[in-house]
């Protein structure tokens, strides 16, 4: 019995670290194989092993071999940068060269106009192999996909890069002016997933953060304008208030979940 506990153990853990990382279940079935039981110690052994290789496989391997499957790391810089370093930790920043040209280039446009302010990205898609989801994002499966955060201002009044959650999704720009939102509507067509993100904040920290309306509306014009750039989804109440006008600007239907809290960028 305790060969078959431990067996489900190891399962779940690799499952986990694929959903989460794409490599790391694999990489714990190498140290797995790597560290045999019968060693003293075997179980720190084993898992500083699988520190080791993740590590160097996340920070060293992974950013030159996932070219060659056509894509590459979000480069981070003065203009863009991600939200979370668990992003970056668990490969879930890499697109292809087009949509990496399509941020630096906004990422550019934008700073001319609001010097000091990034473009901040969130989820994008894993290294390698498309079709495969980098989950809770169904579509995010073939580096042309990233979720980018709305701007914010502090307690001052002035423009800044922090955003109100830990995971930088969750902290909803609700809809005021509606007799029913667009959440009611899909969750009153049994689409019970469409605010499930709630529970994805990991924390709301700043919570004294203002939503920039202005700023935002010409980070989407901008995105939206770029020739590689497919669609944009938000939340419609927010396409509204924003007047974003693009027809690349879309509503991603109830299948999805809510965008009023982070926008969508597709090629
Ligand atoms: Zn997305």
């Amino acid at each position: 019995l305790r060969k078959v506990v431990t067996f489900i153990g190891h399962f779940v853990i690799i499952s986990i670290l694929t959903l989460l990382t794409q490599i790391g279940g694999l990489v714990w079935l190498a140290s797995l194989v790597l560290v045999s039981a019968a060693k003293k110690a075997f179980r720190t052994k084993r898992f500083i092993l699988f520190l080791a290789l993740y590590l160097t496989f996340t920070f060293i391997l992974i950013p030159v071999t996932a070219p060659l499957g056509g894509r590459e790391k979000i480069q981070n810089n003065e203009k863009v940068g991600y939200h979370t370093f668990f992003t970056v930790l668990c490969n879930r920043n890499y697109v292809t060269p087009a949509l990496q040209q399509t941020l630096q280039a906004t990422g550019s446009a934008f700073q001319k106009r609001y010097p000091g302010i990034k473009i901040v990205y969130l989820d994008a898609c894993f290294p390698f192999l498309d079709r495969f989801p980098l989950l809770p994002h169904l579509s995010h499966n073939d580096g042309n996909k990233v979720d980018i955060s709305f701007v914010y201002s502090n307690k001052e009044g002035e423009l800044t890069n922090k955003k109100p959650s830990v995971s930088g999704y969750g902290a909803f720009e609700t809809d005021n002016n509606s007799t029913i939102t667009q959440t009611e509507l899909c969750k009153s067509q049994g689409y019970f997933q469409y605010d499930f993100t709630k529970y994805l904040t990991l924390g709301i920290v700043n919570r004294e953060l203002k939503f920039e309306a202005k700023t935002t509306a010409y980070l989407i014009q901008l995105l939206a304008a770029h020739k590689n750039t497919g669609k944009l989804f938000i939340e419609p109440h927010l396409k509204t208030r924003l007047k974003a006008s693009n027809t690349k600007i879309r509503f991603h239907g109830c299948q999805a979940v809510r965008h009023d809290d982070h926008l969508h960028l597709q090629l």
